[in-house]
């Protein structure tokens, strides 16, 4: 059964300390659905303007990502221009342009609406709960937020995580939603919001996990070269919900497995600009990362342990 995903397909201006990319493939759906498809069939809702080249939807074709909820409208396609510090977790927003999806509101298919599994990326709450009014039965839903719509929709925002099993966010943006300085506090107080979990990306620290068993955190994959942090958090929630959709269900075991794919497919994009590597992404690739980041944290690994 394919995850259904509605969130941004965007241009990107994206400037670090030492490059810049000019208007590159980018915006919350596409990442998630670029990782989210190496673990099954991705069916993708969000809007586009008559400037979206079709080259770009080719790449999502090619990859046999369904894009039959891809509405074109008159206008333009939503633009985001983000400048990152030298600390790569920090990162300003320059601009940004709605554009098409100021006045989006999507219309699931059929087969859309009976989906088990849905990700609602980083788009208004307003537009989540609209997808979310239109599910049939999810098994799992799971959401994205940033600190706009924290600021902006809170009310709208804490009416749709009443309705959701999974959200995601980073760290700043968990202390902002919660109120709670320290992150297990925050964690801990989201978990009451609704969502029975909570997965904290706190950028080349890792992930922390909150959910009713407990916690469970991972380190980023320790990497020399970062060229742009832009959309690890999408493909992130991207392969954490293709191997839930893959397990079936969300239990711990699954969801512990899940969140190290999750940071697998997240090491890989940020070292190039925009969606250049997970574009080129094997899963060869991905299962040497996996054992890779498992060898890492494993102080009982038998390559060390067995005489
Ligand atoms: P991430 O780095 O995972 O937070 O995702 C970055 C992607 O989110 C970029 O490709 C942007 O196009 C997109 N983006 C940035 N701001 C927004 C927003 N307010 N709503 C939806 N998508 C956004």
């Amino acid at each position: 059964m394919s995850i259904v995903v509605v969130g941004t397909i965007g241009y990107d201006t994206i400037e670090t300390q030492t490059d810049k990319a000019v208007e590159a493939l980018g915006g919350s759906a596409t990442y998630f659905a670029l990782a989210a498809r190496f673990f099954g069939p991705v069916s993708l809702v969000a809007a586009v303007g008559t400037d979206f080249k079709p080259e770009h939807r080719e790449l999502f074709t090619e990859r046999n990502i369904d894009l039959r909820g891809l509405e074109y409208r008159e206008g333009l396609t939503f633009r985001w221009h983000g400048r990152y510090h030298e600390d790569m977790n920090r990162r300003d927003t320059l601009n940004l342009a709605l554009n098409v999806f100021a006045d989006f509101s999507p219309k699931l298919l059929p087969d859309q609406s009976r989906a088990d599994y849905l990700f609602l990326a980083n788009i208004s709450p307003e537009l989540q709960t609209a997808v979310l009014d239109q599910m049939a039965n999810p098994k799992v839903v799971a959401a994205d937020t940033m600190n706009h719509w924290i600021e902006n929709s809170r009310a709208q925002l804490i009416k749709m995580l009443r309705r959701i099993d999974i959200l995601t966010l980073n760290d700043e943006e968990a202390r902002m939603l919660s109120g709670e300085q320290n992150l297990v506090k925050a964690g801990r107080a989201i978990l009451k919001m609704g969502p029975k979990t909570a997965l904290v990306k706190r950028g080349e620290y890792g992930v922390l996990q909150f959910s009713e068993e407990g916690m469970f955190a991972v380190p980023a994959y320790p990497l020399e070269d970062v060229h742009d942090p832009t959309g690890a958090g999408d493909t992130f929630a991207g392969a954490f919900m293709g191997y839930v959709a893959r397990g079936g269900k969300l239990s711990e075991r699954v969801r512990r497995t899940a969140v190290v794919y999750g940071s697998v497919l997240a090491s890989y994009v940020v070292e190039r600009f925009s969606v250049q590597r997970i574009l080129e992404l094997g899963w060869d690739e991905i299962e040497g990362r996996y054992r890779a980041f498992l060898e890492l944290t494993d102080s009982h690994h038998p390559r060390w342990t067995s005489p």
